[in-house]
Protein backbone atom coordinates (compact mmCIF):
# COMPACT_ATOMS: atom_id res chain seq x y z
CA UNK A 1 0.00 0.00 0.00
CA UNK A 2 1.56 3.58 -0.92
CA UNK A 3 -1.34 5.80 0.02
CA UNK A 4 -2.46 6.52 3.14
CA UNK A 5 -4.61 8.54 5.05
CA UNK A 6 -6.23 11.48 4.95
CA UNK A 7 -4.12 12.49 8.01
CA UNK A 8 -4.26 15.66 10.03
CA UNK A 9 -1.26 17.45 9.65
CA UNK A 10 0.43 20.33 11.76
CA UNK A 11 1.18 22.27 8.11
CA UNK A 12 -0.70 21.07 5.62
CA UNK A 13 -4.26 20.69 7.00
CA UNK A 14 -5.56 17.32 5.54
CA UNK A 15 -2.69 15.85 4.23
CA UNK A 16 -3.20 12.22 1.88
CA UNK A 17 0.04 10.43 2.00
CA UNK A 18 1.99 9.13 -0.49
CA UNK A 19 4.90 6.80 0.33
CA UNK A 20 6.86 5.77 -3.19
CA UNK A 21 10.01 4.13 -1.20
CA UNK A 22 10.03 1.21 0.99
CA UNK A 23 10.22 1.68 4.62
CA UNK A 24 13.24 3.53 6.36
CA UNK A 25 15.12 4.05 2.78
CA UNK A 26 16.82 7.42 3.51
CA UNK A 27 19.50 9.60 2.97
CA UNK A 28 19.72 10.24 6.32
CA UNK A 29 19.51 8.78 9.35
CA UNK A 30 18.63 11.28 11.86
CA UNK A 31 18.79 11.18 15.61
CA UNK A 32 15.05 12.47 16.09
CA UNK A 33 13.44 9.79 12.89
CA UNK A 34 10.24 8.92 14.49
CA UNK A 35 10.66 5.70 12.04
CA UNK A 36 13.53 4.71 14.46
CA UNK A 37 17.58 4.54 12.40
CA UNK A 38 17.60 4.41 9.00
CA UNK A 39 18.31 0.57 7.74
CA UNK A 40 18.66 1.23 4.29
CA UNK A 41 20.97 4.34 3.86
CA UNK A 42 21.71 5.19 0.41
CA UNK A 43 21.99 8.02 -1.95
CA UNK A 44 21.59 6.74 -5.04
CA UNK A 45 17.81 7.19 -6.86
CA UNK A 46 15.68 4.36 -8.03
CA UNK A 47 12.28 2.80 -8.96
CA UNK A 48 11.75 1.01 -6.37
CA UNK A 49 7.99 0.42 -7.69
CA UNK A 50 6.26 0.13 -10.50
CA UNK A 51 5.50 3.94 -11.09
CA UNK A 52 1.99 2.82 -12.78
CA UNK A 53 0.51 1.18 -9.49
CA UNK A 54 1.22 3.91 -7.19
CA UNK A 55 -0.86 5.97 -9.70
CA UNK A 56 -3.59 4.03 -9.39
CA UNK A 57 -3.53 3.92 -5.80
CA UNK A 58 -3.33 7.95 -5.86
CA UNK A 59 -5.83 7.94 -8.13
CA UNK A 60 -8.47 5.38 -6.18
CA UNK A 61 -7.80 6.83 -2.99
CA UNK A 62 -7.80 10.69 -4.30
CA UNK A 63 -11.38 10.46 -5.76
CA UNK A 64 -13.16 8.85 -2.45
CA UNK A 65 -11.45 11.40 -0.37
CA UNK A 66 -11.74 14.93 1.00
CA UNK A 67 -7.67 16.60 1.62
CA UNK A 68 -5.87 19.42 1.29
CA UNK A 69 -2.66 18.25 0.04
CA UNK A 70 -1.69 14.96 -1.81
CA UNK A 71 2.02 15.20 0.27
CA UNK A 72 4.61 12.88 -1.16
CA UNK A 73 6.75 12.23 2.09
CA UNK A 74 7.69 8.31 2.04
CA UNK A 75 8.72 6.46 5.19
CA UNK A 76 11.54 7.76 4.66
CA UNK A 77 13.16 10.50 2.14
CA UNK A 78 10.56 10.17 -0.83
CA UNK A 79 13.39 12.33 -3.56
CA UNK A 80 14.99 8.51 -3.54
CA UNK A 81 12.33 7.61 -5.82
CA UNK A 82 12.76 8.04 -9.65
CA UNK A 83 9.50 8.78 -10.63
CA UNK A 84 8.59 11.46 -8.22
CA UNK A 85 8.12 13.47 -11.09
CA UNK A 86 5.74 11.33 -13.22
CA UNK A 87 3.87 11.01 -10.08
CA UNK A 88 3.40 14.49 -9.02
CA UNK A 89 2.35 15.87 -12.48
CA UNK A 90 -0.04 12.50 -12.86
CA UNK A 91 -1.62 13.43 -9.67
CA UNK A 92 -1.83 17.35 -10.29
CA UNK A 93 -3.60 16.42 -13.84
CA UNK A 94 -6.27 13.71 -12.96
CA UNK A 95 -6.87 14.65 -9.27
CA UNK A 96 -6.70 18.81 -9.75
CA UNK A 97 -4.90 18.24 -6.43
CA UNK A 98 -2.42 20.57 -4.40
CA UNK A 99 0.76 18.80 -4.55
CA UNK A 100 3.27 19.17 -1.54
CA UNK A 101 6.71 17.50 -1.36
CA UNK A 102 8.17 16.52 2.63
CA UNK A 103 11.96 16.39 1.62
CA UNK A 104 15.01 16.44 3.74
CA UNK A 105 16.63 18.14 1.30
CA UNK A 106 19.47 16.61 0.72
CA UNK A 107 19.38 15.10 -3.17
CA UNK A 108 18.52 18.95 -4.43
CA UNK A 109 22.00 19.38 -5.47
CA UNK A 110 20.69 17.07 -8.26
CA UNK A 111 19.35 18.56 -11.33
CA UNK A 112 17.25 15.63 -11.97
CA UNK A 113 15.54 15.89 -8.41
CA UNK A 114 15.12 19.44 -8.73
CA UNK A 115 13.23 18.88 -12.06
CA UNK A 116 10.89 16.81 -10.01
CA UNK A 117 9.60 19.17 -7.55
CA UNK A 118 9.37 22.00 -9.63
CA UNK A 119 5.19 21.31 -10.31
CA UNK A 120 4.41 20.47 -6.44
CA UNK A 121 2.58 23.48 -4.87
CA UNK A 122 4.87 23.11 -1.74
CA UNK A 123 7.99 21.62 -0.51
CA UNK A 124 9.10 21.32 2.37
CA UNK A 125 12.81 20.90 3.56
CA UNK A 126 14.96 19.84 6.41
CA UNK A 127 17.78 22.36 7.25
CA UNK A 128 18.82 21.64 10.76
CA UNK A 129 22.12 22.96 10.96
CA UNK A 130 24.38 25.72 9.40
CA UNK A 131 27.77 23.99 9.88
CA UNK A 132 29.24 20.27 8.83
CA UNK A 133 29.64 19.38 12.18
CA UNK A 134 26.27 19.48 13.64
CA UNK A 135 24.77 18.77 10.55
CA UNK A 136 26.56 15.52 10.77
CA UNK A 137 25.74 14.91 14.66
CA UNK A 138 21.93 15.61 13.75
CA UNK A 139 20.92 14.45 10.12
CA UNK A 140 24.39 11.56 10.06
CA UNK A 141 24.03 11.84 6.33
CA UNK A 142 25.08 9.58 3.64
CA UNK A 143 29.00 9.82 2.76
CA UNK A 144 27.89 11.30 -0.32
CA UNK A 145 26.29 14.15 1.38
CA UNK A 146 28.08 17.11 3.03
CA UNK A 147 26.57 20.29 4.27
CA UNK A 148 27.65 22.62 1.56
CA UNK A 149 26.21 19.90 -1.08
CA UNK A 150 23.08 19.79 0.48
CA UNK A 151 22.96 23.65 1.32
CA UNK A 152 23.87 24.75 -2.16
CA UNK A 153 20.97 22.09 -3.68
CA UNK A 154 18.71 24.03 -1.64
CA UNK A 155 19.80 27.75 -2.71
CA UNK A 156 19.80 26.51 -6.82
CA UNK A 157 16.48 25.14 -6.36
CA UNK A 158 14.84 28.03 -4.53
CA UNK A 159 16.42 30.01 -7.88
CA UNK A 160 14.61 28.19 -10.30
CA UNK A 161 11.07 26.93 -8.28
CA UNK A 162 8.41 29.61 -8.11
CA UNK A 163 6.30 27.54 -6.03
CA UNK A 164 6.64 27.65 -2.22
CA UNK A 165 9.31 26.68 0.02
CA UNK A 166 8.38 26.12 3.62
CA UNK A 167 11.34 24.64 5.57
CA UNK A 168 11.56 23.24 8.47
CA UNK A 169 14.08 23.37 11.40
CA UNK A 170 14.12 20.53 13.61
CA UNK A 171 15.44 21.69 17.15
CA UNK A 172 17.27 19.60 19.54
CA UNK A 173 18.21 20.43 23.26
CA UNK A 174 22.28 20.87 23.34
CA UNK A 175 23.08 20.44 19.56
CA UNK A 176 21.76 22.80 17.57
CA UNK A 177 19.73 25.17 19.88
CA UNK A 178 22.51 27.54 21.26
CA UNK A 179 22.88 31.19 20.22
CA UNK A 180 25.74 29.90 18.00
CA UNK A 181 24.15 26.97 16.74
CA UNK A 182 21.58 29.46 15.57
CA UNK A 183 22.73 32.32 14.35
CA UNK A 184 24.57 29.87 12.09
CA UNK A 185 21.59 28.50 11.26
CA UNK A 186 19.88 31.74 10.55
CA UNK A 187 22.67 32.39 8.42
CA UNK A 188 22.17 29.10 5.78
CA UNK A 189 18.19 30.43 5.97
CA UNK A 190 18.73 33.67 4.52
CA UNK A 191 20.67 31.93 1.77
CA UNK A 192 17.63 30.00 0.90
CA UNK A 193 15.48 32.58 0.96
CA UNK A 194 12.23 30.31 1.65
CA UNK A 195 8.38 31.94 1.86
CA UNK A 196 7.95 30.08 5.61
CA UNK A 197 10.09 28.77 7.89
CA UNK A 198 8.73 26.12 11.05
CA UNK A 199 10.61 25.92 14.55
CA UNK A 200 9.92 21.99 15.45
CA UNK A 201 10.78 20.20 18.20
CA UNK A 202 10.77 16.31 19.08
CA UNK A 203 7.21 15.26 19.58
CA UNK A 204 7.11 11.90 19.47
CA UNK A 205 9.75 9.09 20.00
CA UNK A 206 13.02 9.58 18.45
CA UNK A 207 15.15 7.10 17.28
CA UNK A 208 18.00 8.36 20.07
CA UNK A 209 17.01 8.62 23.40
CA UNK A 210 19.19 11.41 24.58
CA UNK A 211 17.20 13.70 22.22
CA UNK A 212 15.00 15.93 23.57
CA UNK A 213 13.57 19.65 23.38
CA UNK A 214 14.69 22.71 23.59
CA UNK A 215 14.15 24.87 26.86
CA UNK A 216 11.31 27.68 26.16
CA UNK A 217 13.62 30.30 26.06
CA UNK A 218 15.54 28.68 22.86
CA UNK A 219 12.72 28.11 21.01
CA UNK A 220 12.15 31.81 21.66
CA UNK A 221 16.21 32.81 20.22
CA UNK A 222 15.11 30.64 17.54
CA UNK A 223 12.26 32.82 16.41
CA UNK A 224 14.37 35.98 17.10
CA UNK A 225 17.22 34.81 15.25
CA UNK A 226 15.84 32.76 12.42
CA UNK A 227 13.69 35.25 10.16
CA UNK A 228 10.54 34.32 9.50
CA UNK A 229 10.35 31.69 12.14
CA UNK A 230 7.15 30.28 13.56
CA UNK A 231 7.08 27.56 16.38
CA UNK A 232 5.15 24.59 15.91
CA UNK A 233 5.12 22.78 19.39
CA UNK A 234 1.32 21.27 20.13
CA UNK A 235 1.00 17.74 18.65
CA UNK A 236 -1.32 17.55 15.95
CA UNK A 237 -5.33 17.11 16.37
CA UNK A 238 -7.49 15.76 14.06
CA UNK A 239 -8.78 12.01 13.06
CA UNK A 240 -7.48 9.73 11.45
CA UNK A 241 -9.31 8.08 7.99
CA UNK A 242 -9.96 4.87 8.54
CA UNK A 243 -12.04 3.51 5.66
CA UNK A 244 -9.16 2.06 4.01
CA UNK A 245 -8.10 -0.55 6.90
CA UNK A 246 -9.99 -3.45 7.38
CA UNK A 247 -10.13 -3.90 11.38
CA UNK A 248 -8.82 -2.06 14.17
CA UNK A 249 -5.62 -4.36 14.70
CA UNK A 250 -4.27 -3.35 10.72
CA UNK A 251 -5.63 0.13 10.74
CA UNK A 252 -2.90 0.61 14.14
CA UNK A 253 -0.43 -1.17 12.38
CA UNK A 254 -0.43 0.95 9.05
CA UNK A 255 -0.96 4.53 10.74
CA UNK A 256 1.22 3.23 13.69
CA UNK A 257 4.02 2.56 11.09
CA UNK A 258 4.02 6.38 9.55
CA UNK A 259 2.71 7.88 12.80
CA UNK A 260 3.69 7.11 15.99
CA UNK A 261 0.23 6.82 18.08
CA UNK A 262 -0.80 8.23 21.26
CA UNK A 263 -2.89 5.71 23.78
CA UNK A 264 -5.50 8.42 23.28
CA UNK A 265 -5.53 8.04 19.49
CA UNK A 266 -5.58 4.29 19.64
CA UNK A 267 -8.39 3.90 21.95
CA UNK A 268 -10.16 6.54 19.34
CA UNK A 269 -9.69 3.86 16.66
CA UNK A 270 -10.66 1.42 18.78
CA UNK A 271 -13.91 2.78 19.54
CA UNK A 272 -14.29 3.37 15.42
CA UNK A 273 -14.12 -0.14 14.95
CA UNK A 274 -16.49 -0.85 18.28
CA UNK A 275 -13.84 -3.24 19.76
CA UNK A 276 -11.29 -3.82 22.89
CA UNK A 277 -8.88 -5.33 23.90
CA UNK A 278 -7.43 -5.45 20.71
CA UNK A 279 -4.33 -3.41 22.02
CA UNK A 280 -3.75 -5.51 25.17
CA UNK A 281 -3.14 -8.50 22.80
CA UNK A 282 -1.16 -7.15 20.04
CA UNK A 283 1.28 -6.00 23.26
CA UNK A 284 1.30 -9.10 24.60
CA UNK A 285 2.33 -10.64 20.90
CA UNK A 286 4.67 -8.38 20.52
CA UNK A 287 3.05 -6.42 17.58
CA UNK A 288 3.38 -3.47 19.28
CA UNK A 289 5.83 -1.94 22.14
CA UNK A 290 5.05 0.74 24.74
CA UNK A 291 7.56 3.48 25.49
CA UNK A 292 6.99 6.53 26.86
CA UNK A 293 8.59 10.25 25.79
CA UNK A 294 7.66 13.55 27.35
CA UNK A 295 4.69 12.39 29.79
CA UNK A 296 2.72 10.80 26.80
CA UNK A 297 2.37 7.18 26.06
CA UNK A 298 2.99 6.05 22.79
CA UNK A 299 2.56 2.55 20.95
CA UNK A 300 4.57 1.60 18.28
CA UNK A 301 4.83 -1.43 16.28
CA UNK A 302 7.21 -3.97 16.80
CA UNK A 303 9.42 -3.75 13.57
CA UNK A 304 10.69 -0.29 15.59
CA UNK A 305 12.59 -2.28 17.45
CA UNK A 306 14.83 -2.97 14.45
CA UNK A 307 17.23 -0.69 13.58
CA UNK A 308 17.42 0.49 17.31
CA UNK A 309 20.73 0.15 19.72
CA UNK A 310 20.58 -2.49 22.02
CA UNK A 311 20.67 -0.16 24.92
CA UNK A 312 17.09 1.54 23.14
CA UNK A 313 15.61 -2.03 22.63
CA UNK A 314 16.07 -3.13 26.32
CA UNK A 315 14.41 0.66 26.90
CA UNK A 316 11.20 0.20 25.43
CA UNK A 317 10.96 -3.63 26.05
CA UNK A 318 11.45 -3.05 29.73
CA UNK A 319 8.58 -0.63 29.60
S1 LIG B 1 13.67 12.26 9.89
FE1 LIG B 1 13.29 12.15 7.72
S2 LIG B 1 15.29 12.61 6.82
FE2 LIG B 1 15.66 12.07 8.92
S3 LIG B 1 16.10 9.85 8.89
FE3 LIG B 1 13.90 10.10 9.31
S4 LIG B 1 12.98 9.96 7.31
FE4 LIG B 1 15.13 10.38 6.95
Amino acid sequence: MYVYGPVPSRRLGSSLGVSPIPAKTCTYTCVYCQLGRTTDLTSVRQSFYKKEDILDEILARGRDSQFDYVTFVGDGEPTLCKNLGWLIEKTRKNLRARTAVITNGSLLFLEDVRADLKHADVVMPTLDAGNERTFRTVNRPHRNITFDVMLHGLVDFRHDYLGQIWLEVMLIKGVNDTEEELRSIAKAVDMVAPDRVYVVTPIRPPAESWVNPPAPDNIIMAQELIGKAMPIVDPESGKFDLEEHGDARQAILEIGSRHPLRLDQIAEIESAYCVSGIVGQMLRDGELIRTDYRGETYLLPGHFLRGQSNHAKERRLAK
